[in-house]
């Protein structure tokens, strides 16, 4: 059989490899310009970004400014000469008429029309020949239940027009329905959620089971695309469900795809069968390599995941050899569709069909405008060919057309290995890139633990396992933890759940100024022995409770869902955050503590020391109420410091678990101790106690400025000048230029100011929109805000959770009231009955930039939204804060983003992404103005403000003689 697929492999080659005589037409063109990218990967990029950005550009002289900045420099010479031609202003508009055009014809090679109309004519062309199709509608992200029901409405009437073209003809096509199109789950619904395939699949099957059910009617096939490999599992489920739906389960028109690149694409096989054997109807399984390989690679590496797809070519082909066995031994219960243009994958799938005797069963698919001499040698052979063919405005088609793009011009692709290079023959090699950035020491060894990956069924089963559990223990009884003691018999505080005031969590000790005093007293006594321990020995404390913390991850995420209302993705990133400072600050006290030497002369010894300042007080916010006192307490161990806890009033549970942990990973219970109690009380006293050294204070403004205030007097006792340490709030700007990617934008805006009801320092909270991106952005928005999920957030689907605390939540309404009367309210979402904390999201507009709305932090899911005319006055706007904490753009024109980058001084700016989520040792975060005083939290300089660096210098010569060791000694230490 492998002699026969190697001699049908060379045919297929062969033919297609034939093409037309080159001329100097638009398609000679259009595949120099794929040959210039594909051996130039900066050309690439900057193609890639160019074809990306141009649909959204609204005018000529912005495409003209466009093609010069990208390809001013390091372009081919006709390109760059292009570039050039746009500067005087009298070409531009001839100069962007001619890209627009050419790029245009560019998409049109793979998008057959704007319209199902449109395309009809090239459809019938298709069914002429004898090849048939399936049709893809292309478009934007579904970002709200609006669009999901356009989305819906296009393809019932797509399944309508269809209806009236003919399929092709002949004996391949007999009983095969002429009518065939594939569909995106994604694009059905707007919360298409992972975590909660339960309420997806129903909110997706409302208007999926409908167009099945026209198909059906109309004897059209449906076949559902796959996407990303996060929603892998769910498109599964849902495509089961509906498929094993009453008026459904007979019909055997409706498939699936299979992504040969993924590893486990041979189970998926396997699963399938069974679905397909259980409802007693077949199932067509399109089986391609898979469209997303580098954005898996990329998402994996980001996560910390393991990389889902076969990182080798070789293996993918090696896999889809693999699976077409699967696939043709499930017969009948699987049909299979072939999706590739790799020759060997064809003809192996031929050879293997046809000795199967299926060979009028399966069926070859092609991309539409490529590989056509490919797909024609198919035909030859006796097979039925299918081409997929997208349809839709080019502006949403980008993302397709830029895909397209990318598979034909990378290196590992087969337009390159067949059509540029010949087969076997490798490219060749990219010029050498110039060096990167030097990057800042990121802790010896550390690595970001993984975020959960509630994608997958076992993780989900496990958090549902752990809320079950946390949820039987309440209420808690939390005493002090005052060195070796647990203290009770205080007064106490009630800590109730956000989303049901009803349910009591626990009781918490309050701790009053005397305690604090008893504390201090202790953690004194501690410090020397903690501080003199070798810095590896404590780094190996916290080591272990980051393991301890990581193996109880679920529990102490559920703990959070219900103490501080935050939903399961948050909870859960609140843990990692904890596990990457404790490993985090362990690395860099092994490194800031290494003793340095200083100078290079004879005779003189100089070493830099750094120890530890003494007994902190950690005085922490809710919001963050694992991360953030995880984060200031683990910096104060690591360095040698002792460490007093006092948690916010409304999340003292969650840093009692930490206490906890700490202790049995190996602290001495002097050294970190659980001090809960009300601000004013416990932790005013701390603040002001003689024997505190260091405030690491994490929160609002106020409180913080009134912790600098406080601690400035030196009190009777007090040996040192109190190091003050203030993470504060924020009024965080986006900026949406006119040329940003509104999927992209309007999805990171809601993400960033609505994510955790906008209870985030580094929430979003004013979008500033420049110019003619204002009416789509609004628009878009507002109904991204519409279709929010606002819930418990024990229940997964939940992106909108309550507020903290009644306080929160009137607070937050008062602000809400008042927008009613100064400004306009764009939208405001629903929110759930019952007595939960709930403020359903609301936006503004028309704000005036003085306004209560416009400048005070919120906290709270209230976003204001700003026009302005250019960028100068965007910038203005965002500036224009006493806050600087975070700080966002949105944009595509390098010379603007160079710009923000500049000018918006902000302590974190995000250009193109959400402005929330800072990951430790990569987003090291902390605000200027008056968002805070100190070095940025995970960042190289945070420990030192623990420590106070000593200098030893010692005269080592005696009479002119220097000893040679502390020659020696000191050489070592440089
Ligand atoms: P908060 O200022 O009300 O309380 C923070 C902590 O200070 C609590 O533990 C509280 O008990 C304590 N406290 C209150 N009064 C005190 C006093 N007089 N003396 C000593 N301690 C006192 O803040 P919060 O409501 O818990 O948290 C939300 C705030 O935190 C927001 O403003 C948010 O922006 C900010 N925050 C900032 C960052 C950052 O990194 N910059 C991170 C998270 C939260």
């Amino acid at each position: 059989m492998e002699a026969e697929v190697e001699a049908l492999s060379r045919k297929l080659l062969e033919a297609a490899q034939r093409r037309e005589p080159i001329t100097l037409s638009p398609e000679w063109w259009q595949e120099q310009l794929l040959a210039w990218a594909t051996d130039d990967p900066a050309f690439r990029v900057k193609l890639l970004r160019f074809v990306d950005v141009l649909p959204s550009l609204r005018s000529a002289a912005a495409v003209a400014d466009h093609i010069r900045q990208y390809f001013r420099e390091d372009a081919p010479a006709i390109v760059h000469l292009g570039a050039e031609l746009s500067r005087p202003p009298f070409f531009r508009p001839v100069v962007s008429r001619l890209v627009r055009e050419s790029v245009f014809a560019m998409a049109h090679r793979f998008i057959a029309g704007a319209t199902p109309r449109e395309a009809a004519p090239r459809l019938r062309d298709l069914a002429r020949e004898g090849v048939g199709y399936t049709v893809d509608l292309l478009g934007e992200a579904t970002l709200s239940e609006a669009e999901a029901d356009a989305y819906a409405a296009r393809y019932r009437e797509l399944l309508q027009d269809l209806s009236q073209s003919p399929g092709p003809d002949g004996p391949l096509w007999r009983g095969v329905p002429a009518v065939n199109v594939s569909i995106k789950l994604s694009s059905l619904y707007s919360q298409f959620q992972p975590a909660a395939p339960e309420r997806v699949s129903e909110a997706v099957r409302g208007r999926l089971v409908p167009l099945l059910t026209l198909a059906r009617e109309r004897g059209a096939f449906v076949n559902v695309d796959m996407e990303q490999y996060v929603y892998k599992d769910l498109v599964r489920r849902v495509f089961a469900d509906a498929v094993r739906d009453p008026r459904l389960r007979d019909w055997p028109d409706a498939g699936i795809v299979v992504q040969a690149y993924l590893r486990g694409a041979e189970a998926d096989i396997d699963a399938l069968r069974v679905l397909a054997e259980s409802r007693g109807a077949p199932i067509t399984v399109r089986l391609v390599k898979g469209a997303y390989w580098e954005e898996e690679r990329i998402v994996a590496d980001q996560n910390e995941w393991p990389v889902p797809v076969y990182e080798e070519k070789e293996e993918t082909d090696a896999s889809f050899e693999r699976c077409t066995d699967r696939l043709l031994a499930a017969w009948p219960h699987l049909r299979a569709a072939f999706g590739t243009h790799n020759p060997r994958s064809i003809a192996q799938a031929m050879v293997k069909s046809r000795a199967a005797g299926l060979e009028r069963e399966v069926e070859f698919q092609t991309l539409f405008g490529m590989a056509e001499t490919l797909r024609a040698a198919v035909a030859e052979e006796g097979f039925r060919t299918r081409v997929y063919v997208p349809i839709g405005a080019v502006i949403p088609g980008m993302a397709y057309l830029v895909r397209r793009l990318l598979e034909n011009t990378s290196n590992q692709s087969w337009f390159a290995q067949t059509t540029l290079h010949g087969e076997g023959k490798a490219a060749p090699p990219p010029p050498p890139e110039p060096p990167p950035p030097p990057l800042a020491p990121r802790g010896a060894g550390f690595r970001n633990t993984p975020p959960a990956e509630f994608h997958k069924p076992a993780v989900r089963e496990e958090m549902q396992r752990a809320l079950a559990r946390v949820r039987a223990s309440f209420p808690l009884r939390q005493p002090l933890l005052l060195g070796g003691q647990r203290a009770s018999g205080r007064e106490e505080n009630e800590v109730r759940y956000p989303a049901d005031p009803s349910l009591l969590l626990g009781r918490v000790a309050r701790a009053s100024a005397e305690d604090a005093d008893r504390a201090v007293a202790s953690a004194r006594g501690a410090f020397g022995e903690w501080g003199r321990r070798p810095v590896r020995e404590r780094a190996e404390v916290l080591r272990r409770a980051a393991s301890i913390v990581e193996r109880r991850r679920f529990d102490l995420a559920a703990l959070m869902v219900y103490e501080s209302g935050k939903p399961w993705a948050e909870a859960d990133g609140d843990v990692v955050e904890a596990c990457d400072y404790l490993r985090y600050y362990a690395a860099e006290a092994e490194r800031l503590q290494e003793p340095q030497g200083m100078g290079r002369v004879l005779g003189e010894d100089n070493l830099y020391v750094r120890e530890p300042r003494g007994v902190a007080a950690v005085i922490a916010p809710w919001n963050f109420p694992l991360a953030i006192i995880t984060g200031m307490t683990a910096a104060a161990l690591a360095t040698g410091n002792s460490a007093i806890l006092k948690p916010a009033e409304q999340a003292p549970l969650i840093a009692g678990r930490l206490v906890e942990i700490l202790r049995e990973a190996g602290c001495p219970p002097e050294a970190v101790q659980y001090l809960p109690g009300r601000g004013e009380e416990a932790g005013r006293a701390l603040v002001e106690h003689p024997g505190v050294d260091v405030i690491a204070f994490t929160g609002s403004k106020d409180v913080g400025l009134s912790i600098v205030q406080a601690a400035a007097p030196v009190r009777p006792g007090q040996r040192s000048v109190k190091r003050v340490i203030a993470e504060m709030g924020g009024k965080n700007a986006v900026i949406v230029d006119e040329d940003a990617d509104l999927d992209q934008a309007v999805a990171g805006v809601v993400t960033s100011a609505f994510g955790y009801a906008g209870q985030k320092c580094s929430a979003c909270s004013r979008l500033i929109v420049v110019g003619s991106a204002y009416e789509e952005t609004a628009g878009r928005l507002a109904a991204a805000v519409e279709s929010l999920i606002v819930g418990p957030p024990h229940e997964p689907s939940t992106f909108v959770p309550p507020l903290i605390e009644a306080e929160a939540q009137a607070r937050v309404l008062r602000y809400v009231e008042e927008g009613r009367r100064t400004a306009r309210l764009l939208v405001q979402g629903r929110r759930p009955a019952g007595e939960g904390y709930y403020v359903a999201p609301a936006v503004f507009v028309d704000v005036q930039p003085h306004d209560a709305l416009a400048r005070d932090e919120i906290f709270g899911p209230v976003l204001t939204v700003f026009r302005a005319p250019d960028m100068d006055a965007a910038l203005a706007l965002a500036l224009d804060s006493e806050y600087a904490l975070t700080g966002g753009l949105y944009s595509r024109n390098p010379r603007n983003i160079e710009r923000v980058r500049r000018e918006f001084r902000v302590g974190n700016l995000y250009v193109n992404r959400k402005t929330t989520g800072a990951i430790v040792g990569r987003q090291p975060f902390g605000g200027l103005g008056l968002s805070g005083v100190g070095d940025k939290a995970g960042g190289p300089d945070y420990l030192l403000q623990f420590l106070e660096p000593r200098v030893i210098s010692e005269n080592t010569t005696r009479r002119g003689f220097a000893p040679e060791e502390a020659d020696k000694r000191r050489g070592a230490a440089l």
